[in-house]
């Protein structure tokens, strides 16, 4: 919905940040922005830093005592009403898990938001690896909110173990 954004704003960004935030703020500082900016679907997550939270910490801006991790990105489904595969593409990448448990760590609050939407999926590589992560976090003491499509894995134990770290689970069509 570019055109429709570019009523309300200057420039817009498709899809995903990384591959154009810096000339997207060198644009800004010397005065050229462009209207539109394709940032694409393919951001290595391997290669994100960890954000820099203390900024939020240290203003009171926010009343959400939780912080928020993201894990995956893409989707192979195409569900009609959901932007995620036309922003995060269709291909699902996965975080490494030691990066994730190094945010987990760095964190505030008791309570994280898991943002991904795919970690349920009854598929082998997400099986093994939403498995790998559950393990992985248990140890943290921290509790978890995770949304999830309908297409929950009903592999025998597996929401037991994502409920062995406090998980709460958010199903939505
Ligand atoms: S399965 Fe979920 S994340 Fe994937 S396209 Fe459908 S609604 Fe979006």
């Amino acid at each position: 919905m570019v055109e429709e954004c570019l009523k309300h704003a200057d420039s817009v960004n498709v899809a995903e940040g990384e591959t154009t935030w810096r000339q997207i703020l060198a644009d800004a500082r010397a005065g050229t922005l462009k209207p539109v900016y394709q940032g694409g679907s393919s951001a290595d997550l391997a290669a994100q830093p960890i954000p820099k939270r203390e900024i939020f910490y240290q203003n009171d801006f926010y009343d959400w005592d939780e912080d928020l991790v993201q894990l995956t990105r893409g989707c192979s489904y195409t569900c009609g009403m959901c932007s995620l595969p036309a922003q995060m593409g269709g291909r699902i990448r996965f975080r490494p898990i030691e990066r994730v448990v190094e945010e987990l760590r760095s964190l505030k609050h008791e309570n994280v938001y898991l943002a991904d939407d795919t970690l349920f999926f009854p598929h082998r590589k997400i099986n093994d690896y939403a498995r790998a992560l559950f393990q992985a976090v248990e140890p943290l003491g921290k509790k978890y909110f995770v949304s999830s499509t309908m297409a929950l894995n009903t592999e025998p134990g597996f929401l037991d173990l994502a409920t062995a770290p406090a998980c709460g689970i958010f199903t939505a069509p």
